[in-house]
């Protein structure tokens, strides 16, 4: 008989706010606030002594110092808190490859199976939480555990703060009768409103009612919400996978062999490339140009470092290097640069790679860091390289060509999650 599925959903605990309590002791016990610094900011977290005001995530911030004039508003310090927010994932990982980050604090993981490992999945579910505490420095999560996905979500919440919840499979009709339907992912206040207009109180009404019902009322989601309130849902837990490769290229609007053309869109590309690689908090091997003649006979070089790499130079020079190797004899109607063979992620994300023959120069890394800080700011081109503004030879202005950018692999946006 195969293992019962097991999803489990663990949430860190007021975490920006846990944070600031951990690292700063004094504040341990007081109304801690993180955000809704300034005119018009918004609370990002409270921690638990604050909501004893009323103050809550997303309040703005002067209301929340109306209801508690001697709390302590703390700023944001993201960079902190996706430290910790690492630490928390290695963590999770050394149960499970199967996790999923659904945002900083929160993740998936498919437990199914791992019984067999950790003993039941209550006794697992507190060894997660114990391994969590120990590896952040002594934050605390809550765990809910079930079946499919959106109820572990809903478990998670329900012993939190510091807290187990389990639904296990032949439980999960009698949790669904007495929960209230604004608890399901996606019922939300017109949607709460709607049902109680039907009489709807519970998610374990829903069925009383046909699939045909719901569908004609709310649509695809109808559907989905009925097969929700018979306790089906998904399962998959998609873990990160980080892309395989970066590449940008370009395609030329007239073909040409002119060296300093062909380098200033090398350059623009390397460093859309670098700038690829940064976000996505990798770094790899080797770099490869690939160019199309106006025959479309397409070629490639590689060449791999000594070293990995997710700096715009060094990228750069080795497109240059290999360039000058290939040495065109008839125009190019497309050049490209890409980056592949990148280090495992776990590795990646401890600072030190233990493999690094030279280490990246930290004038330019903080150089760089800055430059994509900006760039996520106020855009690609708010920050551009002295040799990509001279004035273009040919018409085109390489930075301006968003087509035929690439981004290799299945990777997502390393900034959402993180
Ligand atoms: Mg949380």
């Amino acid at each position: 008989m195969p293992a019962p599925v097991w999803i489990l959903h663990i949430d860190m605990d007021a975490f920006y706010a846990s944070v600031e309590q951990m690292d700063q002791p004094e504040l341990r016990g007081r109304p801690v606030a993180v955000g809704g610094i300034g005119g018009r900011g918004v609370i990002s977290a409270a921690s638990y002594e604050i909501r004893k005001y009323g103050v809550r995530s997303a309040m703005p911030g002067t209301t929340a110092r109306r209801l508690c004039p001697q709390g302590v508003f703390l700023p944001v310090r993201m960079e902190r808190y996706k430290e910790v927010s690492r630490q928390v994932m290695h963590a999770l990982e050394e149960f499970s490859p199967l996790v999923e980050q659904a945002s900083v604090d929160e993740a998936y993981m498919d437990a199914t199976g791992l019984e067999r490992l950790f003993g039941p999945i209550p006794e697992l579910c507190e060894t997660i939480r114990a391994r969590v505490r120990k590896a952040t420095g002594g934050l605390t999560c809550s765990v809910g555990a079930a079946p499919v996905r959106f109820l572990a979500k809903i478990a998670s919440d329900q012993n939190k703060p510091d807290g187990v919840f389990l639904i296990y499979p032949e439980d999960v009709d009698s949790f669904l009768k007495t929960l209230p339907v604004g608890k399901i992912p996606g019922v939300g206040k017109r949607g709460r409103e709607i049902l109680q207009e039907l009489g709807v109180r519970y998610a374990g009404q829903i069925p009383n009612r046909p699939r045909a019902f719901w569908e004609q009322r709310f649509g695809k989601w109808g559907g989905e919400l009925y097969d929700r309130c018979r306790g089906m849902g998904s399962t998959e837990v998609v873990p990160y996978a980080a892309p395989k490769s970066c590449s940008a290229e370009n395609t030329f609007e007239r073909d040409t062999l002119e060296t300093a053309t062909l380098r200033r869109w090398l350059l623009a590309q390397s460093d859309r490339v670098a700038s690829d690689l940064r976000r996505h908090g990798v770094r790899g091997r080797t770099v490869t140009l690939k160019a199309k003649f106006a025959d479309f006979r397409q070629v490639t070089r590689s060449r791999s470092l000594d070293h990995r790499t997710s700096e715009t130079d060094t990228i750069y020079g080795t497109a240059l290097e290999l360039l000058e190797e290939l040495c065109p004899k008839t125009p190019l109607r497309l050049i490209g640069v890409g980056v592949s063979n990148f280090s495992p992620r776990s590795r990646q994300l401890s600072l030190l790679e233990p493999e690094e023959t030279s280490r990246p120069d930290p004038k330019k890394q903080h150089l760089e860091q800055t430059v994509d800080a900006i760039r996520r700011r106020f855009g690609p081109g708010a920050v551009r390289r002295a040799a990509l503004l001279e004035k273009p030879s040919d018409k085109s202005e390489p930075s301006k060509h968003g087509d035929g950018q690439s981004s290799g692999g299945n990777g997502r946006d390393g900034s959402s999650g993180h």
